[in-house]
């Protein structure tokens, strides 16, 4: 198939927009030079605006997971322990990766289910350096309770370390007034430029928390601090994706943060209408202190359905969702409403989806998920 006539319709990498590609071939600067290092202030100062925090921000030449590393490994020592709420895979991967540095106190909620705070209030009364949430869990379709996390870390004096690699950039992500630590965002989910660089967020009190004998290496962020007071990284950063980041922070900021995040959570709207009038289930199991998330919508596979066959009836006419991962691998399918995905994208992905659905029987008929979502996109 080729490749440029295939649609993205996953929850990141997202497709990125011509203007950032081409600004990607442009020539290697020096990354010592001046022309970097306006680069590098231009594209801090637009992902402060987007994290709303006045709190240092650095960015890694790394996917999501390096910051999510450099968050634990740099504040937790040995005999730390850390709270990780768990209700999907990444927030399994925050308690495998704290479990590397220190003593994992782990929230595991079944995947898909919202995060039970009392327990996770019980677990802080009992001392703890830091608390770990995924505040949109990618593989479970939920957003989970950030704004109320971060009260019960302020109260018991923990950290607050929160994942917002598909949060940030998509929805209302209030990182100082929440009391987030440290918040770490992917370039490749709602930011919509190319896999490989992170953004993290770090707050006076996690510098003051980094106090262990050895930080990483790499990945030490007292490092970043110093670099970024004279607009650098560290090391030789991906300059072709510091190029491509700022192209897309530029697009962001064209568009302006809240008709993204209205944009975005119409796309996720329109895909749960659609779902609901082709009479497949949402696969989150929502009390009141959770939503479905709005830059990723998960839905359960039909009763006697492998949801890999859904997604490969998709890949066969050009276009990519992601299925299940992990345990959940057959059960679910999702679909991404991040990034710039236009509503002419999620329509053409709902309406191929009811064709994949009538030849596996799932419908009888195609075209009610089409018109329920073209309904919720006329509000825009
Ligand atoms: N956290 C969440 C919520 C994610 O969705 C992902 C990737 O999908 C990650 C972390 C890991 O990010 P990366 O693959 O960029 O390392």
């Amino acid at each position: 198939m080729d490749l440029e006539d295939t649609l993205l319709m996953m929850p990141g990498p997202v497709p990125v927009a011509p203007r950032v590609l081409r600004a990607m071939s442009r020539p290697m600067i020096n990354h010592r030079g001046k022309e970097f290092s306006a680069m590098f202030d231009d594209c801090t100062t637009m992902l402060k605006e987007i994290f709303q925090t006045e709190n240092d921000l650095f960015t890694i030449s790394g996917s999501g997971t390096a910051s999510m590393e450099a968050a634990l490994g740099c504040t937790i020592d040995k005999d730390d322990k850390v709270v990780t709420i768990e209700n999907g895979k990444f927030g399994e991967r925050f308690k495998d990766i704290a479990a590397r540095y220190g003593q994992v106190v782990p929230v595991e909620c079944e995947w898909g289910t919202s995060v039970d705070l009392d327990v996770v209030e019980e677990k802080l009364s009992e001392g703890a350096k830091a608390v770990t949430m995924v505040h949109n869990e990618t593989s479970a379709g939920i957003r989970n309770p950030a704004p109320e996390v971060g009260k019960l870390a302020k109260k018991y004096d923990a950290l607050f370390i929160m994942d917002g690699v598909t949060s940030i950039g998509g929805d209302d992500v209030k990182v100082d007034d929440w009391g987030v630590d440290i918040a770490v965002v992917g370039s490749q989910k709602c930011i919509a430029a190319p896999p490989g660089l992170s953004m993290l967020s770090v707050s006076e009190r996690a510098f003051e928390a980094m106090n262990k004998e050895n930080l990483p290496y790499y990945l030490d962020l007292k490092a970043y601090q110093k670099s970024a007071a004279k607009s650098q990284t560290p090391y030789t950063p991906a300059v072709p994706l510091f190029f491509g980041l700022q192209e897309a922070l530029k697009i962001v900021m064209e568009e302006g943060m809240d008709a993204r995040i209205k944009r975005q959570a119409t796309g996720a709207a329109a895909v749960r209408a659609a779902m609901d009038a082709m009479g497949i289930e949402m696969f989150p199991q929502l009390n009141a202190t959770s939503a479905y998330s709005s830059t990723v919508s998960a839905m359960k596979a039909p009763e006697g359905v492998d949801s890999n066959d859904i997604k490969k009836g998709m890949m066969d006419k050009g276009i990519i969702i992601a299925g299940g991962q992990n345990r959940l691998s057959g059960k679910i399918f999702r679909i991404g409403s991040m990034g710039n995905v236009a509503p002419k994208d999620l329509m053409m992905t709902i309406q191929h989806l009811e064709l994949v659905f009538k030849k596996l029987n799932v419908v009888n008929e195609i075209g009610a998920g089409t018109e329920a979502a073209a309904k919720v996109f006329d509000t825009l």
